[in-house]
């Protein structure tokens, strides 16, 4: 329908534009077989639920249920198609399931590598530097395990899951660290003498010998956060 024809909140348009009531049990039944179609391809491949998806079966599902999607309320899409693409979508994952089981390299492209993000209480370098890393976010994830500072992680790993996994320090080893907590994370260009200062990019701390502007020794950053030293209580 040309735009010059539509008329704006004409609600019988909006509801129903001329089918009738009937095509409504026809979505329904459209609904219900696309529905059952879709777990059933799910549990062919033994997906179990949408927690730890990697990037493969995030995209299986979605193209599942883009494939499935305007079939159930388009009354000129026919169904048959659509159930040799669900054949198709099942075979691919299949397909490369065997594939990735028998090359590590395509494994590794396809569902990525975990990587160590912190080590020894601050945030490796390579990975900072990179677009997509948000300290941000890994300060959240720290938080839902009560870490108030970096300086009583050890180590931290990011799954291919996108979950993070965290490795402490014993209480008598936990050092200063870059606070977590958003109120304590404030940036300061200046530090005072005998504070310990975390850097606000990479987390890297150390005593303020002066009052004097702040200079991150490993990475340069010219702002940090006042550090925090306690020991880890949950
Ligand atoms: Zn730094």
């Amino acid at each position: 329908m040309a735009q010059s024809e539509i008329t704006p909140f004409d609600w019988e348009r909006i509801l129903m534009d001329g089918h009738s009531a009937e095509f409504l049990l026809e979505v329904a039944l459209r609904a219900v077989v696309i529905f059952v179609v879709v777990v059933i391809s799910l549990r062919i491949t033994g997906r179990r639920g949408i927690k730890q998806l990697s990037i493969f079966e995030l995209v299986f599902i979605l193209t599942l249920g883009s494939a499935g999607g305007d079939v159930i309320f388009n009354e000129d899409e026919p169904m048959i198609p659509v159930f040799v693409t669900f054949a198709v979508i099942v075979s691919i994952y299949f397909l490369i399931v065997y594939l990735t089981s028998r090359n590590e390299k395509i494994e590794k492209w396809m569902e990525g590598e975990p990587l160590c993000i912190i080590e020894n209480g601050h945030f490796v370098l390579k990975y900072i530097e990179q677009e997509n890393f948000s300290p941000e976010e890994v300060c959240m994830e720290l938080r839902l395990r009560s870490v108030e500072h970096l300086g009583q992680v050890k180590s931290a790993v990011l799954e291919t899951s996108g979950e993070l996994s965290v490795f402490f320090y014993p209480d008598e080893d936990v050092r200063p660290g870059m606070p977590t907590l958003p109120w304590d994370r404030e940036p300061l260009e200046e530090t005072e003498a005998d504070n310990f200062y975390a850097c606000a990019r990479c987390g890297e701390t150390e005593k303020a010998a002066l009052s004097e502007k702040f200079t991150c020794r490993r990475c340069e950053h010219p702002r940090c956060m006042k550090a925090k030293t306690g020991i880890r209580l949950d």
